[in-house]
């Protein structure tokens, strides 16, 4: 089975990544990916993009080159309360927004400071991912995010990047293991994110494949590979 999406992407707007959207569309159309989702780093994070740069978005077309482009944004959790840095006039205008702890934009809190940090950015508006909850630099309470998750209808990502051997974060093996089963016991969906800095990486998901395999997870919980999964969670059609 071939994944369909891939909605978390980097260009050279998020200053710390390496290819234009034009190179992330030619690559995602030789590598079979029918939607591409651009979510450059939001403004909090060093060397990322001015804000006018999301809301102007609009400028770039729907389809190109047979793949459907999506218009996002990897927004910055800045506080315990869940705000996050792009505010409610340019989320309404993107088509989703995945919301990450990242530092140096938050310093890690408690587990229960961490946890209420992202059940309330559940509950706002125009965010469809949790972006990398897989970090033991930010301990959370998994059981109660993947119930949150599929009451408010925000996918938890499995994040490849993270899952890699030489990733900067921690923990991230046991923990999104952690994060699989529980989806799997409570019957939720997760979405891959390939993170992608560098367009080669757009669609690759090997790490995330590899664990969900060995946590026996089942195919019809992953977002990426089902029409109809993808646009629930983006409660539109969009293909
Ligand atoms: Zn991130
Ligand atoms: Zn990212």
């Amino acid at each position: 089975m071939k994944a369909l999406i891939d909605l978390h992407n980097h260009t050279v707007a998020s200053g710390h990544a390496y290819s234009t959207m034009e190179e992330l569309i030619s690559r995602a159309v030789k590598k079979g990916i029918k939607v591409l989702g651009i979510s450059d780093h939001a403004p909090a994070l060093p060397g990322s993009a001015n804000i006018f740069h999301f809301g102007n978005l609009f400028v770039v077309p729907r389809e190109i080159d047979g793949i459907i482009l999506l218009k996002g944004v990897e927004a910055n959790i800045m506080d315990f309360e869940g705000n996050i840095d792009i505010p409610i006039r340019v989320s309404k205008r993107l088509d989703y927004v995945i919301a990450s702890l990242h530092p140096p934009c938050i310093d890690p809190g408690t587990k229960e400071e961490n946890t209420n940090a992202i059940l309330q950015v559940m509950k706002g508006p125009h965010v469809k991912i949790i972006g990398h909850p897989d970090d033991s630099r930010y301990p959370m309470d998994y059981d109660a995010i993947v119930q949150a998750s599929k009451l408010y209808n925000v996918a938890l990502e499995i994040n490849n990047t993270s899952l890699r051997p030489d990733s900067y974060r921690q923990g991230v093996l046991k923990n999104a293991k952690t994060i699989l089963n529980l989806c799997k016991k409570y019957e939720v969906k997760v979405i891959f994110g390939s993170d992608s800095h560098v367009s080669y990486d757009i669609g690759n998901f090997s790490n995330c494949i590899r664990i969900a395999e060995e946590v026996n997870f089942p195919k019809k919980l992953i977002i990426n590979y089902s029409k109809d999964a993808v646009n629930e969670l983006l409660e539109e059609e969009i293909f």
